[in-house]
């Protein structure tokens, strides 16, 4: 069971690794003033998303599959459902997510996904 102080840490690392991943794509000018106008929620929805969408089409395969575990762990921290495996709902382990922090399966689920299809990262 992951405490609330590990969640934050886990946060704290998945914007930290999104960060990079726009700072390698855009500039870290670029990257710091997208990342902030996000997390601060100061440009319209609408608007945001567009840029959002055209930020993501600059990306190549891999960094924006990489976000989008990254986004889809975030919204998992909102929910209160990170940390737990998505296929099987078992606890994923910590050790597990200290190496991969957007993990969403636990290491049993990834090994039986990966015989279907290799998932790159997990
Ligand atoms: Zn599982």
């Amino acid at each position: 069971m992951l405490t609330k102080e590990d969640i934050e840490r886990f946060k704290d690392r998945l914007l930290k690794e999104k960060l990079q991943i726009l700072s390698d794509v855009l500039g870290e000018e670029l990257a710091l003033k997208y990342f902030f106008s996000q997390v601060e929620g100061d440009i319209a929805d609408r608007a945001q998303d567009l840029y959002e969408n055209q930020v993501l089409a600059s990306l190549s395969g891999l960094q924006r599959e990489t976000i989008d575990k990254i986004n889809e762990a975030l919204r998992r921290i909102e929910e209160g459902t990170y940390g737990k495996c998505a296929s099987c709902g078992a606890d994923i382990e910590i050790e597990r997510l200290e190496a991969i922090p957007y993990a969403i399966l636990c290491s049993a689920c990834s090994k039986k996904e990966e015989k279907i299809k290799p998932v790159k990262g997990l």
